[in-house]
C-alpha cells in the first residue's frame, strides 16, 4: 500500500496500542509509538476474548501471531460455569454457546510477545510519557512529552489506557479524567491447579467458573493448557461511581485481609483463597460519565482510555480491539487521505461510543447479578432468568459489516 499524505502517532502502547501500530504498519503506515514505561510490559495475568475481539484481531491481520503463542495455540470458547460460592458450590447455570462462537484466553505478556518483534523499533520510543496534546494553527496536533520534547502529527492516537492524559483534551476538559471509583477490589492471583487438587478441592478448575455470591464474586479460568488457575475475588461496597481512590490503585494485601474478606464463603473458595501467597488489590475505576465522543480534531482515543469499564464481561479489551480494527480499515482505505481526515474520523466517531458504552453499561449490570446471590436475593431460577442472553450482544456485533458500510456511504462505489 502506498504511504499516505498525514503523519500518526501512538500514545501509550498496551495491548490496544501496540495493535494499532502492528497492524497499519503491516498496511504501509509508518506510525510511531511512545510509550511512557522502560519497555513493553502487561500485568502477569490472563485475558479473554470473545467472537467479537477475535474477528476484530483477525480483520487487523495479527490473529494468526497472537493464536500461535498461545497455550493451546487454537481459538476455543469455553464459556462460564455459574456456581455458588457458598457451602458446596451448587451448580446455578451454564452459558450455552452456539457452535461458530469462537474465542481465545491468552497470557497478556504473550500478547504482547507475539505482536513487538514484528515492530521495527525505529518506531517505537520508550520512557517517553505524554503530559498534554494541543492543536497548532497549521492544524497539526502537537503532543509534549515529560523531558521537554515534543512531536507534531495529523493524527494521535490516544491509547494511553485508564488514566489517559489524552482524554480531557478529547472531552474537552482540562483537567478532568471523566473516571470514577467503581467501589469494587478486585484480588487478583495465580495459583497452581495441581496444588489445589492436591488440598482437596473437588470443583473442576479446568473449566472457566464464575462463583456468585452477595456483594461479592470470583472468576476462575485455567491457563497455560491447565496448569495455572487464574483467579480474580471481586468485593463490592456500593454501587453508585464515586470519586477515584487516591492513594495506588493496586495494592500488595496480607493473604489474612483477603481471607477476612470472603469468610463466609464455601469449602473449595477457602482452600483457593488459603493458597494466595502474595495476592494483589485492584480498585476497580471506569471513565465515567461516559464519554460522548472518542474524537476532538484530530486525537482520537481507543481502549481504556476512552471506555475503561468494570471487567465483569471480560471484554474491555475487546472492545479496544474492535475501536482499533474501526480505525484501521477508515485509515488504510486508499481514498483516505490529509485532505478528508477529519470526516474520516466523524465516522470512527460516530462507529465507536455508542457500541463500546452500551458494553460498558452492560459489564456493570453483569457484576450486579454476579453479586446478587444468596442471603435473600437472587435464587438459582433468578440466575438463570438474569443471565440468559447477557453476553449475547458483546459477542454478536457484524463489525466488519458496520465499517463497510459506512465506508461506503464515505466513498460510494470505492473497492473496500
Ligand atoms: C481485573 C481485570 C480483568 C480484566 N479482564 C479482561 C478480560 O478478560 N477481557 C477483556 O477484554 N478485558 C479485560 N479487562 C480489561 C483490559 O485489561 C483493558 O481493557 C485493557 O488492558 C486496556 O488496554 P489498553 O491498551 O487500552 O490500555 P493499557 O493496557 O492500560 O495500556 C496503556 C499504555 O499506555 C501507557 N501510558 C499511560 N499513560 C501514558 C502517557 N501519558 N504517555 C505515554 N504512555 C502512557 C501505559 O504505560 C500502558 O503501556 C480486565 C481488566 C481488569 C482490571
Amino acid at each position: 500500500m502506498a504511504s499516505k499524505d498525514f503523519s500518526v502517532v501512538i500514545i501509550g502502547g498496551g495491548m490496544c496500542g501496540v495493535a494499532c501500530a502492528v497492524a497499519l504498519h503491516r498496511a504501509g503506515m509508518k506510525v510511531h509509538l511512545y510509550e511512557a514505561a522502560p519497555k513493553f510490559e502487561e500485568v502477569g495475568a490472563g485475558v479473554g476474548l470473545g467472537p467479537n475481539a477475535v474477528q476484530a484481531l483477525e480483520g487487523l491481520g495479527i490473529l494468526e501471531d497472537v493464536v500461535a503463542k498461545a497455550v493451546p495455540p487454537k481459538l476455543a470458547m469455553r464459556p462460564y460455569t455459574f456456581i455458588s460460592g457458598y457451602g458446596e458450590h451448587e451448580h446455578l447455570y451454564d452459558y450455552a454457546l452456539s457452535s461458530d462462537e469462537l474465542g481465545l484466553s491468552i497470557y497478556r505478556p504473550v500478547f504482547l510477545d507475539a505482536l513487538i518483534p514484528t515492530i521495527d523499533p525505529q518506531y517505537t520510543h520508550f520512557n517517553m510519557r505524554c503530559t498534554s496534546v494541543s492543536l497548532l494553527p497549521s492544524g497539526k496536533q502537537v503532543v509534549t512529552f515529560e523531558d521537554g520534547t515534543a512531536v507534531e502529527a495529523d493524527l494521535v492516537v490516544g491509547s494511553d489506557g485508564i488514566k489517559s492524559t489524552i482524554r480531557p483534551y478529547v472531552a474537552g476538559k482540562s483537567e478532568h479524567k471523566q473516571l470514577a471509583s467503581a467501589n469494587t477490589a478486585t484480588y487478583r492471583a495465580l495459583v497452581s491447579i495441581s496444588e489445589l487438587k492436591k488440598a482437596g478441592v473437588k470443583t473442576d478448575l479446568t473449566r472457566p467458573l464464575l462463583w456468585c455470591g452477595s456483594d461479592s464474586h470470583m472468576v476462575t479460568y485455567p491457563i497455560r493448557a491447565n496448569e495455572l488457575l487464574n483467579v480474580g475475588a471481586v468485593k463490592v461496597w456500593g454501587r453508585t461511581p464515586s470519586p477515584p481512590v487516591t492513594g495506588p490503585w493496586v495494592q500488595t494485601v496480607t493473604p489474612e485481609e483477603l481471607l477476612d474478606e470472603f469468610a463466609d464463603w464455601g469449602s473449595d473458595m477457602k482452600i483457593l483463597l488459603k493458597h494466595i501467597k502474595n495476592p494483589s488489590k485492584w480498585f476497580m475505576h471506569t471513565v465515567s460519565p461516559p464519554l460522548e465522543h472518542y474524537v476532538r480534531d484530530s486525537v482520537v482515543l481507543v481502549g481504556d482510555a476512552a471506555h475503561a469499564m468494570v471487567p465483569h464481561l471480560s471484554a474491555g479489551v475487546g472492545q479496544g480491539f474492535e475501536d482499533v480494527y474501526a480505525l484501521y480499515r477508515l485509515l488504510i482505505h486508499p481514498q483516505t487521505n490529509a485532505s478528508n481526515l477529519q470526516k474520516v474520523l466523524d465516522v470512527y466517531d460516530f462507529l465507536r461510543p455508542p457500541r463500546a458504552n452500551m458494553v460498558a453499561q452492560r459489564s456493570r449490570r453483569m457484576g450486579e447479578i454476579y453479586q446478587s446471590y444468596g442471603k435473600d436475593r437472587y435464587n438459582r431460577t433468578d440466575m438463570q432468568k438474569n443471565l440468559r442472553g447477557m453476553w449475547e450482544p458483546v459477542w454478536h456485533y457484524d463489525l466488519k459489516y458496520a465499517v463497510s458500510k459506512e465506508l461506503e456511504k464515505l466513498y460510494p462505489g470505492s473497492k473496500l
